[in-house]
């Protein structure tokens, strides 16, 4: 996260927690109860705001005073510091364990003008009956005087009330037999507007952040489902899912006002929606920042979860209460851990830590506001409502920046992905090339070799390897032919008297000339030194014995190289036929040749059998 983003998010939390202290800060001056009498003569309700009855009641125990009693013969009263539980009643006056019935009262002198005011009772232990000035307001559950009778809920009542006069008295019949942690918290009293008002932003409130909490909780579910792979969602759809049934039944208590299920059922929901929230928030952060928290602190929670569930659905009453303190303990000590984290991760350039980091810190000093604020039963605003909103925007700004660059990450991906096969395609085209070339390369440089492998190299005559194959190739399909030798006469005079160069390039003239002048009538190849093969086709020794002469004499009379003596040749030949070997017929030409030399050379030889 960039530092101004960090920046902003913490003025934001800044300006919150200012906001609400600095209107805390306002009710301070309110008057108090004391002794069960309370003047608000001098308060004005329409500037000064509502006023939270926490302070010194009477409390007339195991009595229900008549509304309608004389006020002249009260019996005495006890007096209790409101809010307050079963504990701090009891050290005024001992009563049975969870054996509670009685009465409390206020009087309040209101200001002088008549108005029409209304009265906010939250919690009066688990039943209670409202009198004001004698006249039955209303009830939550059903007050009595043992467990039979008694009947606990766990509901709001709002009464709005006009005095005659300016003094007015507040009775409770309250009772309770079931709770050890039950509590009376301070009513409130304000005009009736203000009271419906409260009430309606309060409504407003929870179901805005019920809306948020079930859309998020939803869609974060829906994640998962699509994608299994990632739990951190789930449990964070959890989380949400928890606290916003929470909602529900604690605040303005919509569901217990809708459903009418028992205090004790509401109660218990109210404790397990915590311990699930909050189980559900520790797995959402170890599954998001996997590699920051260890496995163990998955166990940890997940075994503090089941425990505290196991106590919030089975156990008595009294063991939740019990419960709830190293509850408190072992949560904020493995939020106090998760937030050491989340700073390494922060450090260590951990993707998304800063943001989650902020909102965690967030809610987690709006658990501690509210969680003292349960045990303490102030009349402190909730702050929870404020620490989840925050939590929960951000959250959906994180998820939808990861989508985001998620997102991104594939596009780029796909692009380099189309850059890298147009790459390959291009390699690819040009491998074709390539392997092209080199295969016509290779295919040249193969005929050139196979021609190597037949030519001699000075005359580009057949060599004579390549004149035994076709040879060969003339015997195979049966035609007649002669084979000559041709040798030049006295070459080692030609090559002394010239040099070896001049000897060579009349071998190479020789060859040329050779070529020529066999024509169709045979071929000829180099057969070594200055020796020639000649094969003639035909099976007419006259007619053969004549072509060679025609070629003998055109080499010796045509001859033009500036030499001083003509290059003359000698030929030996001999007929093939079948049953003959080739080498007989060329050793038996050969022996023609010598003939022709001893003769005085220049001449032809046909060796006769
Ligand atoms: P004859 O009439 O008896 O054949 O006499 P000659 O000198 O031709 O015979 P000889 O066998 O004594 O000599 C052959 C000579 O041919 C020897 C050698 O120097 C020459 N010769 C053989 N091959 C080549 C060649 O490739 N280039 C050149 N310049 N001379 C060659
Ligand atoms: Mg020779
Ligand atoms: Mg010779």
């Amino acid at each position: 996260m960039k530092q101004k983003h960090f920046l902003l998010v913490l003025a934001f939390i800044a300006i919150l927690i200012l906001a609400y202290y600095l209107n805390a800060d306002h009710k301070m001056e309110t008057p108090v109860p004391v002794k069960g009498y309370l003047d608000l003569r001098e308060w004005s309700f329409e500037e000064d705001g509502m006023v939270s009855l926490s302070g010194e009641w009477a409390f007339y125990f195991d009595d229900f005073l008549e509304p309608d009693l004389d006020k002249a013969h009260m019996p005495k009263a006890q007096y209790v510091l409101l809010p307050s539980n079963k504990n701090t009643m009891n050290q005024v006056k001992p009563f049975d364990e969870n054996q509670f019935y009685g009465t409390m009262r206020l009087v309040i002198d209101l200001p002088k003008n008549q108005q029409i005011y209304g009265l906010k009772s939250d919690i009066v232990l688990s039943a209670y009956e409202l009198y004001i000035n004698d006249n039955f307001m209303g009830s939550v559950g059903q007050v009595g005087t043992n467990k039979a009778t008694s009947q606990p809920s766990y509901k709001i009542l709002n009464s709005y009330f006009q005095p005659e006069q300016n003094r007015v008295e507040l009775l409770y019949h309250t009772s309770d037999f079931y709770f050890e942690d039950c509590a009376i918290t301070a009513p409130q009293i304000g005009l009736a507007d203000q009271i419906v008002r409260e009430s309606k932003i309060g409504i407003g409130r929870d179901l805005f952040l019920f809306g948020m909490l079930l859309t998020m909780g939803l869609y974060h579910i829906g994640l998962y489902v699509i994608r299994k792979k990632d739990r951190g969602p789930f449990y964070f759809g959890v989380f949400c899912l928890t606290f916003g049934l929470r909602l529900l039944i604690v605040g303005e208590r919509i569901l217990p006002s809708t459903v009418a299920f028992d205090f004790t059922i509401y109660s218990r929901m109210a404790y397990a929606t915590v311990f699930i929230g909050v189980g559900a928030l520790f797995a959402f952060l170890y599954f998001t920042f996997n590699e920051l928290f260890p496995r163990g602190y998955l166990k940890g929670s997940l075994y503090l979860t089941i425990l505290s569930l196991v106590i919030a659905f089975l156990a008595p009453f009294m063991y939740i209460d019990l419960w709830i303190i190293p509850y408190a303990v072992i949560g904020f000590s493995l939020m106090g851990y998760a937030i050491f984290r989340l700073i390494i991760g922060v450090k260590k350039g951990t993707a998304f830590t800063g943001w989650v980091l902020v909102s965690f810190i967030c809610i987690v000093l709006t658990f501690l506001n509210d969680f003292i604020y349960e045990i303490t039963l102030s009349n402190r605003a909730s702050m929870i409502p404020i620490g989840m909103t925050v939590f929960i925007m951000t959250q959906a700004y994180t998820l939808s920046a990861k989508f985001s660059k998620a997102f991104a990450s594939v596009e780029k991906l796909s692009s380099e992905k189309e850059a890298l096969f147009l790459e390959m395609k291009h390699v690819n085209a040009n491998l074709e090339n390539i392997v092209e070339n080199r295969t016509r390369d290779l295919r040249e440089a193969l005929a050139e070799m196979d021609l190597m492998s037949k030519t001699d190299y000075l005359t580009k005559l057949p060599n004579r390897r390549f004149m035994f194959q076709k040879i060969e190739a003339l015997v195979q399909s049966e035609q007649d032919f002669f084979v000559a030798i041709a040798d030049i006469d006295k070459f080692k005079i030609v090559n002394d008297t010239y040099g070896h160069d001049k000897g060579d390039v009349i071998l190479q003239d020789l060859s040329e000339r050779l070529s020529k002048a066999i024509g169709d009538s045979g071929f000829v190849g180099r057969w070594g030194g200055e020796e020639f093969m000649m094969v003639f086709y035909g099976s007419d020794p006259v007619r053969v014995l004549r072509i060679a002469n025609v070629i003998r004499e055109s080499i010796a009379s045509k001859y033009n190289i500036s030499i001083h003596s003509p290059v003359t040749i000698t030929i030996g030949l001999c007929a093939y036929s079948e049953g003959i070997t080739l080498d007989a017929v060329i050793a038996n030409a050969d022996k023609a040749l010598y003939e022709g030399k001893l003769g005085g050379r220049n001449q032809c030889r046909l060796y006769r059998l």
